[in-house]
C-alpha cells in the first residue's frame, strides 16, 4: 500500500468531500495574470472600503512598541470600546479574527457532526463552509424572488430539528435587509438565530437591542467592510451572557492579534472620519445603481450595503466578468445555480464607477 494513502485514512471523513471556500484571488496574483500593475487594478469584488482605514490606525500601528508580547486574550480594551459603540455590556462581546472566526465559534459552541444548520440562500458562503467543516448538515431554504427570507419555510426547517439559523442582514450578495419583525418570528422557534450585520454601518438597521430579551439571539459584526480593516481580520459577536462566558473558555487563547486589536480601537476613536467615508460610499451606491441601470446591460437590485447585485442577460455574467477583468476591473461572479446570471459589484470611489461604466459601454 502507498504509505501516503495509509495516513490519508486518518483524516476525518466529512472533510474529504468538502468543497473549498471560493475565496477571492489576492491582488498580486490577478495583477500578474492580467499584466496590470496592482496599483492600476480597480477592485470591486471584495466589498472592501476603497478609502482604506483611518489614518489614526496607520500611525498607531507604526508606533506600537509591544509586538513581541502576546496580545490580550480577553481583548479587554477593545471590548470596552465596543461596549460603548455597540451599546451592550462588554461581558456579552467576543472578538474574533474576522467575523469569519465568529461563525466558526458558533459551530464550535453548537454544531455536532450531523446537526442541522439553516441557510437562507443565496447568501454568504462561509455559513455553509463552516457547517460542513464541523460535519454539520446544511439545510438550504431559498429566499423569494426579491431575496427576502421565506419566514414560514425557515421556521418549518428550524422546527424540523435544526440547531442554528443564519440570517445575513443586509444579505450578501443581494444587499437587502431582513425586517426586525421577521427576525422576531424566527426567534420564536427554539433555535439559535445568528443575525450577521457585516454591513450594518451602511444601513443603520440592527437587532442588537433584541439580544437582552432573547437568549437564543447572536449578532455578528466586522471591521472589514466599513472600517477598512479587511486585511487585519477583526470582527465581533454579541452573545447572550452565558454563551459569551462559555466561548471565552473554549476559543483559541490569542485569536485576535495585537495589530488587529489596536487597529479596531483606533478606528473607534476616529468615527467622524470613518462616517464621512461611509457617507461617500452610500451616496456613490445610489449613483452606481443609476449608472449601471442606464447601460442596459445590467439590472441592479436595491442595496442597503456597500455593493450592488446586478442581474444580467441569461448566460452573459461569465463573459462580462471576464471582459471587465481584461480591462483591469474586478467584480464578483458566482458560478452557482442561484446566482449564475448575476454579478456583484462593490461600491468604489466615483472615479471607479466612471471607469466601470466606460468599460461596460465598450463591452455590450
Ligand atoms: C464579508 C462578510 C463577512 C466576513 O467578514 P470578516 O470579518 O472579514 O471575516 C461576514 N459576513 C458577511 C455577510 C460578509 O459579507
Amino acid at each position: 500500500m502507498n504509505p501516503d494513502a495509509e495516513f490519508q485514512n486518518l483524516i476525518r471523513p466529512h472533510l474529504l468531500n468538502m468543497k473549498p471556500y471560493g475565496y477571492i484571488a489576492p491582488l498580486e496574483v490577478v495583477s500578474e495574470d492580467g499584466g496590470f500593475p496592482a496599483g492600476r487594478l480597480i477592485k470591486l469584488d471584495g466589498n472592501e472600503n476603497p478609502y482604506g482605514c483611518s489614518p489614526r490606525v496607520r500611525k498607531a500601528l507604526s508606533e506600537y512598541p509591544y509586538y513581541h508580547i502576546y496580545p490580550d486574550s480577553e481583548q479587554r480594551e477593545l471590548r470596552k470600546a465596543l461596549q460603548e459603540y455597540a451599546g451592550v455590556p462588554a461581558e456579552q462581546i467576543v472578538v474574533g479574527s474576522g467575523s469569519d472566526e465568529l461563525i466558526d465559534f458558533v459551530m464550535r459552541l453548537f454544531v455536532n457532526p450531523g446537526d442541522r444548520v439553516v441557510n437562507c440562500v443565496p447568501t454568504f458562503g462561509v455559513y455553509q463552509f463552516s457547517t460542513e467543516s464541523y460535519g454539520g448538515q446544511v439545510v438550504s431554504v431559498p429566499r423569494d424572488g426579491a431575496f427576502a427570507i421565506e419566514v414560514s419555510a425557515v421556521k418549518e426547517a428550524a422546527r424540523a430539528g435544526a440547531k442554528v439559523v443564519f440570517i445575513a442582514s443586509p444579505n450578501n450578495p443581494s444587499g437587502n435587509t431582513t425586517s426586525i419583525e421577521d427576525v422576531l418570528e424566527v426567534l420564536g422557534s427554539q433555535v439559535i438565530v445568528v443575525v450577521d450585520e457585516a454591513y450594518y454601518e451602511f444601513c443603520g438597521q440592527t437587532v442588537i437591542p433584541l439580544v437582552a430579551g432573547h437568549p437564543n439571539l447572536i449578532v455578528l459584526r466586522t471591521f472589514s467592510k466599513w472600517a477598512g480593516l479587511a486585511g487585519l481580520r477583526v470582527g465581533y459577536g454579541i452573545f447572550p451572557r452565558k454563551f459569551a462566558e462559555r466561548l471565552f473558555r473554549v476559543k483559541p487563547p490569542y485569536n485576535v492579534n495585537a495589530a488587529a486589536q489596536i487597529a479596531a480601537i483606533e478606528s473607534l476613536k476616529d468615527l467622524d472620519y470613518l462616517r464621512q467615508t461611509i457617507r461617500a460610499i452610500v451616496s456613490e451606491r445610489q449613483r452606481l445603481g443609476t449608472e449601471l441601470a442606464q447601460t442596459g446591460l445590467l439590472q441592479p437590485w436595491p442595496s442597503q450595503a456597500n455593493f450592488v447585485l446586478c442581474s444580467v442577460l441569461e448566460g452573459q455574467a461569465a463573459r462580462i466578468h471576464r471582459e471587465l477583468r481584461q480591462r483591469g476591473i474586478l467584480v464578483r461572479y458566482f458560478d452557482t445555480p442561484l446566482l449564475r446570471d448575476c454579478l456583484r459589484i462593490s461600491v468604489g470611489k466615483p472615479e471607479h464607477t466612471d471607469a466601470l461604466v466606460a468599460a461596460l459601454s465598450g463591452i455590450c
